[in-house]
């Protein structure tokens, strides 16, 4: 049977960060689902469809990595694919108290499925979706910790910035 793991996430927009911690689980499980959550009460910059395709591009070097999208509960998601891991990045102890929440969370609903974390790099270790957001709009450089095609997509999104960027 084939290892399969969901990384599950709002990757909106997909950063430097995401892709090394889908590298790393890339080189441990056979199949990465990268799993775009659909989250009618958040408000996301780019659509479903945009971050699915900006992370389809930024993840094409890796073959056993699909991208797709989910509603709903996680852990009915990751039943239906038929994988029994999710994986997490941890950044700094900051994230581990809502991941740690969460993991229990989900182990309460399906004690079947395992959280399994990743520990970023540190050069990673600042860059979350929402300061990259920020900063490009207020004129910062952002193209050190996105791949090529989300800066395309800033540029086109926030089109006042394009004359500093
Ligand atoms: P969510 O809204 O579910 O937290 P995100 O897209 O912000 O979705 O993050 C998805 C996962 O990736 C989370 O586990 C988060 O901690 C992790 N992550 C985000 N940025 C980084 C980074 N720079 N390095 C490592 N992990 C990260």
């Amino acid at each position: 049977m084939k290892r399969s793991a969901v990384y599950p996430g709002s990757f909106d927009p997909i950063t430097n960060g995401h892709i090394y911690i889908t590298e790393r689980a890339a080189a441990i499980f056979d199949e990465v689902k990268v799993s775009v959550l659909v989250n009618l009460q958040k408000k996301s910059t780019f659509s479903v469809e945009e971050r699915c395709a900006m992370a389809r591009e930024a993840l094409s070097h890796l073959p056993n990595v699909t991208v797709d999208y989910f509603e709903g509960l996680l852990v009915d998601y990751v039943r239906q694919t038929r994988s029994r891991v999710i994986i997490r990045g941890l950044r700094a102890m900051s994230d581990f108290e809502y991941e740690f929440q969460m993991a229990l969370m989900n182990r309460q609903l399906a004690p079947e499925i395992e959280t399994f974390f990743i520990v970023t790099d540190p050069k990673y270790s600042y860059i979350s979706s929402s300061s990259v957001r920020e900063i490009f709009q207020f004129g910062g450089t952002v193209q050190d910790v996105v791949p090529p095609v989300v800066f395309q997509r800033l540029r086109e999104r926030f089109p006042a910035r394009l004359a500093q960027q």
